[in-house]
């Protein structure tokens, strides 16, 4: 069985492949003030008190899904299902009434250009292939912006197989490179700011040699 990848490390490696390198295989972390922020966030959505019903829709948070499909092999945990009542539906864990599915991804801020950010859909994406799985559905996406109050639709089933290709494809990366231990280089033209983990990667100096070369190099005595 190929090795678990969680779904959130997937929007980390589009973000930044030595960003997620450095946590997923350097095991570092470092948090600032949009992590913080994002944190609140997500705990608001989370905590057990805002589970409730509305628009006539019952509404889980924090819900466990997974997808053990040899292709995929991830799990993960949703920030939010809404159920609705469908004769089109589902059943839910053997409920005689059928259910439509949506997932609901919280994000803080909405993207300055465009709808969504790339590595947002494709942590949905991510999502939805786990949710329909875990549940046999088909279900919709939707990312809700904290900053905008808006809830956007994201739209699948035309690029569903490209975007499947692209996340499979994706898998085979991380796999790759946590079997072999490397740290991907800084990605050219990477955008670094509001990252956190500036002070441990400087980039500046990571571009020319990345930490763990120089470590290397001064257990050799090369230094
Ligand atoms: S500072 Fe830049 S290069 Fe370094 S981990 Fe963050 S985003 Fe990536």
């Amino acid at each position: 069985m190929r090795e678990e990848i969680a779904i959130r490390a997937i929007q980390h490696y589009m973000y930044c492949p030595h960003r997620w390198g450095l946590m997923e295989i350097g095991q570092m972390w470092a948090e600032n003030v949009y992590v913080t922020k994002a944190n609140i966030i997500h705990k608001r959505v989370h905590e057990p008190e805002h589970r409730y019903s509305s628009r006539g829709s019952k509404v889980f948070t924090s819900v466990p899904v997974y997808n053990d499909l040899e292709k995929y092999n991830l799990y993960g945990v949703t920030d939010c299902l809404e159920f609705f009542e469908d004769k089109k539906g589902v059943p839910i864990n053997g409920s005689e009434k059928l259910y439509r599915v949506d997932i609901v991804e919280y994000k803080p801020t909405a993207p300055k250009n465009g709808l969504h950010r790339e590595e947002d859909v494709m942590q949905v994406f991510a999502q939805k292939i786990c949710v329909d799985y875990t549940f046999n559905c088909k279900s919709d996406a939707f990312i809700y912006y904290a900053d905008t109050k808006k809830r956007i639709p994201v739209l699948f089933e035309d690029l569903y197989e490209s975007y499947d290709e692209k996340l499979q494809g994706l898998l085979a990366e991380m796999r790759e490179k946590i079997s072999k231990g490397v740290i991907p280089t800084i990605r050219k033209g990477q955008k670094c700011s509001g990252c956190s983990m500036k002070d441990l990667c400087m980039p500046k100096l990571s571009a020319k040699k990345s930490i763990f070369e120089e470590i290397r190099e001064i257990e050799k005595g090369k230094v």
